[in-house]
């Protein structure tokens, strides 16, 4: 007897877009294909550390609020946990776990010794005033001291938190252990220990593996139409420099729509124009779309680079584009890569395509230790090397073992944290 094909049930879906069981899905693929066993497989699908904390914070009208704050630590076997901190009001530990520990599999991608953490606070910084900020920031880091250092964790910037968050954090730490102490942040002002290019190096990655995967394509950049969901650190950026090498940038969006130009618009005027009005709506050369459309609108380039589940099993079918470089962590689930897979589309993840961000929070991490700065010139082709080394190992690897990049960055990020734990053995 022939059976209906089962429906999506809710559970299967609340499954899906748990960020935390995507990313053991993708690494339990990966697991079986390296042959690891169940032990070790437990050891590195788990978080080392979980830390949840209660901020109280006095409001500017005077009442006192308690807020939410978490710091994950995913995985040191590598070196100190990397990874940014996030405010938001959604935030929540599976995402945080989530995130961590693809700081793990990132790290170990683009070969730098780190492991991987993430920190997040539920809140929402568009209705806070600076004062309010600086103190969830400073009380978060004094919560959580007693698990950051330049060799135990060291946060940077993530969704909606910046430079002078990075300051408050250093200065935080560095007045409770009495010294100034440039290493415990990257993304810092480059005037307070920052790199030269760290701003920039999150869209700099995107838009060199974005070279590196049209190059394997046969395509050139001319006349390849892009859209970029976000227009953020990441998306703004990624997509400036993407203009810069002659792809046409036909739409970009931010938390209130999306705006497009089949003739492609002129990145550095609606950057300039979101500087000025702080949402893209009005840009006078485009037209507007909602959020909900843009990523299914034709093009040949699909850089998701806002948050995570976007590309879903209910939607993956609906994605016209032909390679899809993620700026976003997460922005795919497991079971929509799957459906990717099958048609044939060049996913470059996350994992690798956003990697140029920690990538040189590393390099300012090295020149605080060191105390000597460097150009941007030098951290730029540093970068580029990094960059281009990974895309070639995970592409190897994808070759390897058939599969496709996400699986093969898994793999390669696996393996080289597991022959660590391999070496250094089992403590206690
Ligand atoms: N938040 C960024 C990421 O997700 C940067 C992390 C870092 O520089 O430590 O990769």
């Amino acid at each position: 007897m022939s059976k209906a094909p089962a429906a999506v049930t809710a559970s299967q879906e609340l499954d899906e877009f748990n960020p935390f069981l995507s990313m053991a899905q993708l690494f339990d693929n990966a697991a079986r294909l390296l042959n690891l066993d169940e032990g070790m497989q437990e050891v590195l699908r788990r978080p080392d550390r979980e830390l949840t904390v209660s901020l109280p914070i006095v409001m500017d009208d005077g009442s006192t609020k308690v807020f939410t704050g978490y710091r994950v630590q995913h995985n040191f076997l590598r070196g100190p946990c990397k990874g940014g901190i996030r405010f938001a009001p959604d935030v929540n530990l599976d995402e945080v776990r989530a995130l961590s520990a693809w700081m793990t599999w990132k790290c170990s991608v683009v070969d730098i010794p780190f492991g991987g953490g993430k920190g997040g606070v539920i809140c929402d910084p568009r209705e806070l005033s600076k004062r309010e900020l600086e103190q969830i920031t400073r009380r978060y880091t004094a919560s959580i001291m007693d698990i950051l250092g330049p060799d135990r964790d060291v946060p940077a910037p993530d969704m909606n938190t910046d430079e002078q968050t990075m300051a408050w954090i250093m200065d935080t730490y560095s007045m409770h252990v009495r010294r100034t102490t440039t290493a415990v942040v990257t993304g810092k002002p480059i005037s307070i220990g920052g790199s030269r290019g760290r701003r920039e190096a999150t869209g700099r990655g995107v838009m060199l593996v974005c070279r590196e995967a049209m190059k394997r394509l046969g395509r050139r950049p001319e006349n390849t139409r892009v859209i970029v969901q976000g227009s953020g650190n990441v998306g703004g950026i990624g997509a400036l420099l993407l203009y810069r090498e002659g792809y046409k940038i036909i739409s970009l969006s931010d938390m209130y729509g999306a705006i497009v130009n089949e003739n492609g618009l002129d990145v550095p005027q609606v950057l300039e124009h979101l500087r000025q009005h702080r949402r893209l709506e009005g840009y006078p050369e485009a037209e507007s779309v909602a959020n909900a459309d843009q990523i299914f609108m034709d093009c040949d380039v699909l850089v998701p680079a806002a948050t995570e589940n976007q590309i879903t099993s209910r939607n993956a079918n609906r994605i016209k584009a032909r390679l899809i470089v993620e700026g976003a962590n997460g922005p795919t689930t497991a079971a929509a890569q799957e459906i990717l897979d099958e048609r044939g589309v060049t996913v470059v993840p996350d994992i690798l395509a956003n990697a140029g961000g920690v990538t040189v929070s590393y390099f300012e991490w090295v020149q605080d230790r060191m105390g000597y700065f460097w150009t941007e010139e030098i951290v730029n082709t540093r970068l580029e090397q990094a960059i281009v080394k990974a895309f070639n190992d995970v592409n190897d690897t994808a070759k390897k073992y058939d599969v496709s990049m996400r699986t093969a960055a898994y793999v390669l990020a696996i393996e080289r944290v597991a022959n660590v734990y391999r070496m250094r053995g089992v403590f206690g």
